[in-house]
């Protein structure tokens, strides 16, 4: 442990005191069980790499859905095929119903494809795996009891660059989703989109996103405070571009939970050392919770 001067120490204690507050708040909110949002992304990471159109891939793909569908979700499969500096590529977003009392919809949503690394073996147990897992946990805890707004549980392919990230080579999936939305006539339902996104590191910091919508970013932030969660959420802002940003581009509230800073100085972003020993349960957790709690505020607005 650093030492701390003695001003740093009362700021250090404060922070014990508002977790005390969060642990008597957690028998509030429905739970998410930390071993079983792990287990998800450890079986992820054993697929090994799963750029699209991967054997990898394809394997985290029948294993997403058939978790769902046990969970007596809708399960909906979109394939598409994607137009990338490396040819055409072979894409699916898989999106899973749970059902509600209104006609807006929540939706959660995570990418589960990992960086295309030649020569690597690059497995993104936090880039890509943590927060599907917890994603597929969400899914337990929420399809187990009906809620206000139906929540789409929405599983991104190819957020990743095919090649180098530009506005064309990446969020290959949501840019469907939202395209798909928009010819259905459907994109005005979406109350809310809340993503998920490296949420597994050991230091969770979640960033304080300018690309996000600020109301609903806000209602992260309080719900992340009242939990006793203030210590997980960044202090300087920064601007993330992530699968939120066609949602926002289409004027659809969106906020990216997302830690941008994996390992000291971001050395473990997009490098073979994102594995699975680098993932906490309990950074699975606190995001989770913060998630459920922003689901009650929204249902409340
Ligand atoms: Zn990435």
């Amino acid at each position: 442990m650093k030492k701390y001067s003695p001003s740093l120490l009362v700021v250090f204690y404060l922070h014990f005191s508002i977790s005390d507050l969060g642990a008597q708040n957690q028998k509030s909110t429905r739970g998410i069980d930390a071993d079983l949002a792990f287990a998800h992304v450890k079986k992820l990471v054993s697929f090994g790499p799963r750029p699209p159109g991967s054997p990898g891939i394809a394997q985290a793909q029948s294993h997403i859905a058939s978790y769902l569908k046990k969970l007596n979700l809708q399960v909906e499969q979109q394939d598409f095929l994607a137009t990338t500096p490396a040819g055409s590529v072979a894409m699916r977003n898989i999106v899973a119903k749970a059902t509600g009392e209104k006609s807006q919809v929540i939706v959660l949503a995570s990418h589960y494809d990992t960086k295309l690394m030649h020569g690597s073996l690059f497995v993104g147990a936090n880039d890509g795996a943590s927060s599907t897992g917890l994603l597929m946990e969400l899914a337990r805890v929420i399809s187990q009891q009906r809620g206000i707004y139906p929540v789409w549980f929405v599983f991104f392919d190819g957020e990743e660059a095919q090649r180098d990230w530009t506005e064309t080579d990446s969020l290959y999936g949501s840019r469907y989703f939202v395209e798909k939305l928009k010819g259905d006539g459907t994109a005005g339902k979406v109350k809310a989109m809340i993503l998920l996104d490296m949420v597994g590191d050991k230091d969770l910091v979640l960033e304080r996103d300018l690309s996000s919508t600020p109301w609903l970013l806000d209602l992260v932030i309080k719900s992340a405070y009242e939990l006793g969660y203030g210590k997980h959420i960044a202090t300087l802002p920064k601007a993330m571009t992530d699968d939120h940003i066609p949602f926002v581009r289409d004027g659809i509230p969106a906020v990216d939970l997302i830690d941008y800073n994996f390992g000291f100085d971001n050395l473990y972003w997009h490098s073979v050392n994102d594995t699975l020993d680098k993932v906490s349960p309990q950074s699975l957790k606190v995001t989770g919770e913060i998630v459920l709690r922003t689901l009650n505020k929204l249902e409340a607005k």
